[in-house]
């Protein structure tokens, strides 16, 4: 190898890549601020389980997938370090990595890079056949993918050239004794007629070489401007990753008179968002069980993420001269930069509105993602500008708006009539009974919607039998803010958690239980945010403790419909991890066989009320709730079983549609143990 020549490629390769990258990053200065770099350990701990370990590629499901991506992935971060010795050797012959000589861990790491080459090889092969042979509806036939699959195969293809060749020219190369692969290549290569004293052997040889560098330094610089760009912002975005509870939204500070409500373009959101864009491997894992993009709404959260990164890729020149003002510190005129944008607006053109009020918040994108790109917060920041600065949202969130503003609920009844349903079950209210253990805080549902008042009373019934001591607020509760929440009216929202802080506060609230996982996810997860921390019991927890301390002995037989099938609520379930407790009820039930839906537990299917679709017409595509309905009812099951007001009302509603309330039973678990026991 010619020194000069391997000198000015590595310059000319290095310095263009530095360059893309500042180009790429350049522009995140810009964007808002965000903390995340604190708790390292966990942070450190996550690089492990995530980047290292893969851990989010081994799930059951397209194993097969996962398993190409961990063998090209561990064989790039092996084979990189023969590729720094390849290049060294362009300046000083046989030159190696400080310690990896022809010593034990010079030649066992020539083994490991042998076997990694193969295992780059068949990873890229099986990656290839499964993008274009059993390619899952989840993922495109990326041009761009194929190219990239075919270059790193190739790039170690030039590599076992060399290192073959190099047996053969070196028969006693101490490496012989441990690459295993090259040797293979060497016994190829001489039964086809090289030798070592055949000038073929030495042009092949340098072609080797010098194929596998021109290619990995090429393949350097396509990185910034191609969706593998993820192979240099991966370590950073999952170490920067969110360590928030799963199920909370980032809160927005209404105090800040800076602040920016919400986000409207694309340098308003977080620097992470942008890191986040910049990862995107364009896998598709994030819609492979995305109730919006599977039944035909204009919502992929794979493509908001790529469309995002578009956009920012468009900005870049705009946002780059205005990180330099910035650090100039002159920040008016950097805001003067940006509002000389006149392309294509964020919200509306680049990402639809309809495809913004499509998200439940199901939260299966995030929770699958192998980067864990936060595609809910970011679609909420959206929402967040749309209702606060924009006012503009479908014209039947106005109702829900009014209801809950003026009434605190969104069925807009009135709120005096909250308390109604316990008027003759002897439940006590605070003032009755201060020495309260539990709050049982009912929600909208349960204390508005009639079909699951039924469920209220039926978890009253069992409380009482179990002797616990509990009260309701009655009149004096108000709407716990989550569905505002999520539909991006976060000073409503935050009317309405504080109104319940400051009663939870006055009466000495402890231990809340409630039936409702939207409830449940934001009292738990959410009024932490605020300064207040209680122990909040979902009303299925609560019910499998007291019948674990036998509160509930000897149920007579299940009085329902055929099987039972399970359907789990996403705030309970991804967002709770409570997935093993409400089948244990079910279970615990005599006469019940469960059965389990195809898409369960972590994978299991919205039902399509959550984020406040409840509350929104669907036009577009096919009903989620249906989807989800046939799923279960394609298990045989005729008796669903929910354990949250949502999923049983939307569940119901398709069981009404098409008439087969006869054959198909929607019933919350607490229904279930009730109607046991009072059948003894
Ligand atoms: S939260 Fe659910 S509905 Fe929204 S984009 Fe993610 S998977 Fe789709
Ligand atoms: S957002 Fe995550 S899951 Fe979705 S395509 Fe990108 S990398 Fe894959």
């Amino acid at each position: 190898m010619n020194p000069v020549a391997m000198g000015l490629l590595l310059f000319i390769s290095l310095s263009a890549f530095t360059l893309s990258v500042v180009r790429r990053f350049l522009p995140l200065f810009v964007m808002q601020p965000d903390v995340r770099w604190d708790n390292p350990k966990e942070r450190v701990v996550g690089i492990l389980k995530y980047f290292f370990g893969q851990l989010r590629f081994m799930r059951p499901f397209e194993r097969v997938h996962g398993i190409a991506h961990i063998m090209i992935f561990w064989g790039v971060l092996v084979v990189t370090f023969s590729t720094i010795q390849m290049a060294g050797r362009g300046f000083v012959p046989d030159w190696h990595l400080p310690g990896f000589g022809d010593t034990g861990l010079g030649l066992t790491y020539i083994f490991f890079k042998d076997l990694f080459t193969l295992s780059i090889m068949t990873g890229c092969t099986m990656a290839f056949a499964n993008r274009v042979f059993f390619r899952p509806s989840r993922m495109i036939l990326s041009l761009e993918a194929l190219v990239i699959l075919n270059w790193i195969f190739w790039m170690m293809a030039m590599d076992l050239l060399y290192e073959s060749t190099l047996f053969i020219l070196s028969p006693e190369h101490p490496e012989t004794q441990a690459a295993f692969l090259g040797m293979f290549g060497k016994n190829v290569l001489m039964g086809m007629g090289l030798s070592s004293d055949s000038s073929l052997t030495a042009q092949l040889h340098a072609i080797g070489s010098w194929g596998h560098l021109m290619l990995g330094l090429s393949f350097l610089n396509y990185l910034p401007y191609c969706k593998q760009f993820h192979e240099i912002t991966s370590l950073p975005s999952l170490y920067m990753r969110s360590l928030k509870e799963k199920g909370a939204l980032t809160p927005q500070n209404l105090e800040d008179e800076d602040a920016i409500f919400g986000v409207g373009k694309i340098e308003e959101f977080s620097w992470k968002r942008g890191i986040d864009m910049y990862s995107c491997a364009e896998c598709g894992r994030c819609r492979a069980n995305c109730p919006a993009f599977l039944t035909d709404k204009p919502l992929s959260p794979m493509a908001l993420i790529m469309d995002e990164r578009e956009h920012l890729k468009k900005k870049t020149n705009l946002m780059s001269q205005a990180a330099v003002l910035k650090f100039k510190k002159d920040p008016e005129k950097a805001a003067e930069v940006l509002e000389q944008w006149d392309g294509e607006s964020l919200v509306g053109d680049v990402i639809s509105e309809e495809a913004i009020w499509a998200c439940t918040t199901c939260g299966h994108c995030t929770s699958n993602c192998p980067l864990m790109i936060e595609h809910v917060d970011n679609i909420i920041d959206m929402r967040r500008h749309l209702v606060q600065v924009e006012s503009r949202f479908p014209k039947e969130l106005t109702q829900f708006f009014k209801g809950c503003e003026n009434l605190s609920n969104p069925w807009g009844l009135a709120s005096n009539t909250r308390g109604d349903w316990f008027k003759d079950l002897g439940v006590q209210t605070p003032e009755e009974n201060p020495d309260f253990e539990y709050l049982f805080y009912v929600g909208c549902a349960g204390s508005f919607d009639d079909r699951y008042k039924k469920v209220t009373i039926a978890l009253t019934k069992l409380l009482q039998k179990a002797g616990v001591n509990f009260v309701c607020l009655g009149d004096n509760e108000m709407c716990c803010g989550e569905t505002a929440r999520r539909l991006g009216n976060e000073y409503l929202a935050q009317h309405m958690i504080n109104f319940n802080l400051e009663m939870f506060d006055t009466i000495g609230v402890k231990k809340i239980i409630t039936a409702c996982p939207h409830c449940f996810n934001t009292l738990k997860n959410e009024y932490p945010q605020f300064g207040k921390k209680f122990e909040v019991i979902h009303h299925t927890e609560m019910i499998w403790e007291l019948t674990r301390k036998g509160a509930f002995k000897g149920g007579a037989k299940f009085n329902g419909k055929g099987s039972v099938v399970y359907h789990d609520s996403c705030y309970l379930g991804r967002y709770n991890d409570l997935y093993d407790i409400p089948r244990d009820i079910a279970r615990f039930v005599p006469g019940v066989k469960l059965v389990e839906a195809e898409r369960n537990r972590r994978t299991s299917f919205c039902c399509g009320a959550g984020g406040g679709r409840m509350w929104m017409e669907e036009n577009i595509g096919k009903r989620i709730n249906t989807e989800r309905f046939e799923q279960l009812y394609a298990t045989g099951a005729k008796t669903v079983a929910t354990a949250c007001p949502y999923c049983m009302i939307m569940l119901d509603d398709v069981v009404r549609e098409k008439g087969m309330q006869e054959e198909v039973e929607v019933v919350d678990l607490a229904q279930m143990m009730l109607n046991s026991l009072e059948d003894q």
